[in-house]
């Protein structure tokens, strides 16, 4: 059975205080949530020590946005595994298509992030996905193949989630169409070494879409983004039907 997994990604929104204000509309709705979805809350790095306090005992994770692969050094402006381990932080986002777009992220720095993650004890969430243009031109399955190839190689696939995000499906409003999705999905499994590996699906995932989503065979959780911020939304999502 491959485990569910439903993470928010706050992005750069919410301050500690907002985020504190977030848990206390969200977290009465996890009542009804099956013990068997793990719920995660991905908030900016300022957020994580103190949501790690408030949620002391819950059933909620926290992952963070990036890791650096180091243990520590000479790194200005970069976080490592285990100054998030040591807050309780269990996962970590990867390659997601905002980092690689706007802070010159390679698929050789995410599959060192990728492994720093692993060593420090933290399960990484690595996102993969095409543009419109890729997607136009054919190179879709190509281009999913090599950020997989690459961005795996020596990475523990015990230890590993996978988002496939669309890039023109992200913040949009236009999700992929959710058996593209599902069949997007499959190409990402049948290429594991490890094929209980849990995929989700991103890219303005919403309570109005979630169902659909969640209802495909292949798609084993979502990554949110906008949808996360609001706790009635949220909810909604982590108790989809
Ligand atoms: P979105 O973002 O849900 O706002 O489209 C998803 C993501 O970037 O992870």
């Amino acid at each position: 059975m491959r485990k569910i997994v439903i993470a928010g990604n706050w992005k750069m929104y919410k301050t500690q205080a907002e985020s504190e204000e977030f848990l206390q509309g969200f977290l009465p709705h996890l009542q009804e949530t099956p013990e068997e979805r793990e719920i995660l809350l991905c908030p900016p790095f300022t957020d994580l020590s103190a949501l790690s306090r408030n949620l002391h005992g819950s059933r909620i994770q926290l992952g963070a946005q990036n890791v650096h692969w180091a243990e520590f050094g000479a790194y200005t402006g970069e976080i490592s595994g285990p100054m998030l381990t040591e807050i309780g932080v269990r996962y970590v986002i990867v390659g997601h298509s905002e980092r690689r777009q706007y802070f010159g992220e390679t698929d050789a720095t995410v599959n060192l992030r990728l492994k720093g993650a692993q060593k420090f004890g933290l399960t990484p969430i690595l996102c993969v996905g095409e543009t419109k243009q890729q997607r136009d031109a054919g190179e879709t399955e190509s281009l999913i193949i090599s950020q997989l190839d690459k961005g795996l190689i020596n990475v523990d696939q015990e230890n590993l989630v996978i988002a496939y995000e669309p890039i023109w499906a992200i913040g949009t409003g236009d999700t992929c169409e959710t058996k593209e999705a599902n069949r997007v999905i499959g190409l990402i499994r049948s290429q594991l070494k490890n094929p209980n590996v849990p995929i989700q699906y991103g890219g303005s995932v919403k309570p109005s879409n979630i169902d659909e989503i969640m209802a495909q065979p292949e798609i084993d959780g979502v990554l949110v983004g906008g949808a996360s911020l609001e706790p009635e939304s949220f909810a909604r999502i982590v108790n989809y039907h």
